[in-house]
């Protein structure tokens, strides 16, 4: 009994998943990369120096900012932003492939990159995962209380701007769990039950 989803109108469709930090936006991306092997998911460019475990080409392409620069002249990014002092982007051609491909593609970018595809892509659907409530987001900001109050004020504050924007965004997805959160954005990006 499950409604067939946008993308059932033939057409594969480009999905950009936002969400203010802190709402398990990778947990729920890792399990629906597990659950619909068919989607694409765009590796974004990105300053920022990796973390430990990511691995340059598969988390991000870790790149500089001379090359970084390069790419957006040239036309090569089809959004950018700054975000917490790094630059960020979306390669377009891999993007634009995979639809070409026939195949449904998932950017999971912020809010700023999120209103340039808009703008770019009018067909795109824009999806903001939610956290079931505004406390939870708290909690989970506030984290084990080991962090600097400033940084979490600052985080709190940008969960709090991202989730002002909801009513931009085609469709929202509470992730009150990973299973049914999952099952949801099948539904909106393949277009399929989960
Ligand atoms: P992180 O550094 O924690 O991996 O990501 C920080 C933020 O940048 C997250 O909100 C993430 O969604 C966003 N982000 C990752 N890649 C891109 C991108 O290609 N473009 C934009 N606009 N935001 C991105």
């Amino acid at each position: 009994g499950v409604e067939p989803g946008p993308s059932h109108k033939g057409e594969p469709r480009l999905t950009v998943v936002s969400g203010p930090s802190g709402v398990g936006k990778s947990s729920v991306l890792n399990e629906l990369r597990v659950q619909a092997p068919e989607i694409y998911f765009s590796v974004s460019a990105t300053t920022r120096p990796p973390r430990p475990g990511e691995i340059d080409g598969v988390h991000y392409h870790f790149i500089d900012v001379a090359e970084f620069e390069r790419m957006v002249a040239a036309g090569e990014m089809l959004e950018h932003a700054r975000y917490a002092g790094n630059l960020y982007g979306t390669p377009r051609k891999p993007v634009e492939d995979a639809l070409a491909a026939g195949r449904a593609a998932v950017l999971e970018i912020e809010l700023q990159g999120a209103r340039q595809v808009r703008r770019a892509m009018p067909g795109a659907q824009l999806v903001m995962l939610l956290p079931p409530s505004w406390e939870v987001l708290v909690d989970r900001l506030t984290g084990r209380g080991t962090e600097d109050p400033e940084v979490v004020r600052r985080r709190l504050e940008t969960a709090r701007e991202e989730l002002a924007a909801e009513s931009e965004f085609d469709a929202t997805v509470v992730n009150a769990d990973v299973q049914s959160a999952t099952r949801e954005l099948i539904r909106l990006v393949v277009g399929r039950a989960g």
